[in-house]
């Protein structure tokens, strides 16, 4: 029988999945219940309350009507995959801005598949992509995924973030004026921008990216807001007429504000957002998710001396002053009730895709979040800013089978969502990316 529960699993054929002895985070809000979810094709078709028809004695292909593979939890938590609402699949967890640009084509559509995979691997089922280092690489992953061929999180390509010369991702020195230099799409003026956008939805972008601030590791501070109105209007209106969505890179209060004035959906950042733009957002936030990156401004102000940045330093000094700022506008916008999802900017050689779920934390532990605000940030919210808030982010009858099958609770520690030991199963689209090990599941249950 051991062998068949090891063999069983690695085939993965079966139309039906049947998990009992499950304790079930909907993340609609509700507190964790006892029950049963049965995963029929790629959707939740049944589930049902209290304790297991089938106890523990169901086992692979056992004794259910239909052939349904029977999982038995064992009382773990069943959730839904995580999202992550500001993804960089083509970050390489390089140590630093340049490396990242500067990989050359083919290694990096490589690097950015095995990026998805770590993403996958973590339990992130789902992800918006933010911002691409090269036009069509988030675009192509995203076909390789949806295609079966490569592992990775469900995915919204994006293209090269959009900025002004002289802007956060224009990197070219002036003695090398050249564009391929550039993280970002150098635009100057409304047809300049225009375009950009074009081109981009040509090649397939699910969404527009503006710098619609600076960076402190950068030439111009996260409090400038170099954008102008005018290019800001042309980008917006040239994307909603394709049916895209607008993203920012919005650190400074006048970016929040633009973002708000054109309709930019994703308002990444978000740091000095002052109190005329949260009123702003908070009469919008109906149409606005906001995702501060905070792992960013955490990691990069304590955590990056091996690469150079060191703790006390100006640069890292820059970043504790944004985040005091963060955690205290983000404080503001959760009162408000505006939404706030995880997720931002891992990639970085001291932001290590695969480490996504640390925001959770940080949520309850910085910005005063019930781990059940923060498990719905990663997850609810997800699906809603993935545009897909009526089949994705819940544990729901008819909703998508991205499925999490966890090890513990984790409204009582939501830090067993960094473990990936922990993550027993991970289900996308009601297939197992990772299969339960039932034979350690019954160890665990004799120890
Ligand atoms: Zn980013």
């Amino acid at each position: 029988m051991a062998d068949d529960w090891n063999n069983g699993w690695s085939g993965n054929g079966s139309a039906s999945t049947l998990f009992t002895n499950v304790r079930i985070l909907d993340a609609t809000g509700e507190y964790p219940y006892t029950g049963e979810v049965l995963v029929q094709g790629n959707r939740i078709k049944q589930i049902t309350r209290g304790s297991s028809r089938f106890g523990s004695s169901s086992g692979y292909g056992g004794g259910m009507s239909g052939g349904a593979t029977v999982i038995d939890g064992m009382g773990a938590t069943l959730m839904p995959g995580m999202i992550d609402a500001h993804l960089h699949l083509s970050w390489n967890n390089a140590p630093g801005i340049d490396p990242i640009q500067m990989m050359e084509l083919e290694e990096h559509m490589l690097v950015t598949m095995e990026m998805a995979k770590l993403v996958l691997d973590a339990g992130f089922t789902a992800g918006r992509g933010a911002a691409a280092a090269k036009p069509r690489l988030d675009v192509v992953a995203k076909k390789f995924i949806n295609q079966g061929r490569f592992p990775g999180p469900r995915y919204l390509a994006a293209g090269p973030e959009i900025t002004t010369v002289g802007g956060l991702g224009d990197a070219a020195p002036s003695h090398i004026p050249h564009e391929g230099l550039n993280l970002g799409l150098v635009v100057s003026g409304p047809e300049e921008i225009r375009r950009t956008v074009r081109q981009l939805i040509k090649y397939g972008v699910d969404s527009i990216k503006l710098n619609l601030s600076g960076e402190a590791l950068t030439g111009m501070g996260a409090e400038e807001t170099p954008m102008s109105e005018e290019e800001v209007a042309m980008a917006a209106s040239e994307a909603r007429c394709r049916n895209k969505v607008l993203s920012a890179h919005a650190r400074s209060s006048g970016s929040v504000k633009q973002c708000i004035r054109h309709g930019i959906q994703n308002i990444y950042h978000a740091s000095f957002a002052d109190e005329e733009a949260l009123d702003m957002l908070e009469a919008a936030k109906d149409r606005h998710f906001v995702a501060p990156g905070i792992a960013w401004l955490i990691n990069t102000a304590r955590y990056a001396e091996p690469w150079g940045i060191k703790p006390g330093s100006p640069v890292a000094m820059e970043y504790e002053r944004e985040l005091e700022m963060c955690v205290d506008t983000m404080k503001k916008m959760h009162r408000r009730g505006i939404r706030i999802c995880i997720g931002g900017d891992y990639g970085f050689a001291w932001t290590p895709q695969g480490t996504n779920a640390k925001d959770i934390e940080t949520f309850v532990t910085m910005l005063g979040f019930s781990p059940m605000e923060a498990i719905l940030a990663a997850t609810k919210y997800g699906g809603q800013i993935m545009g897909m808030s009526d089949e994705l982010g819940m544990v729901k009858e008819g909703y998508l089978a991205d499925l999490l099958l966890v090890d513990g609770d984790p409204i009582a520690d939501v830090r067993i969502l960094q473990d990936r030991n922990r993550i027993l199963a991970i289900m996308k689209d009601g297939k197992f990316h990772r299969a339960p090990k039932m034979n350690e599941a019954r160890r665990r249950l004799t120890a």
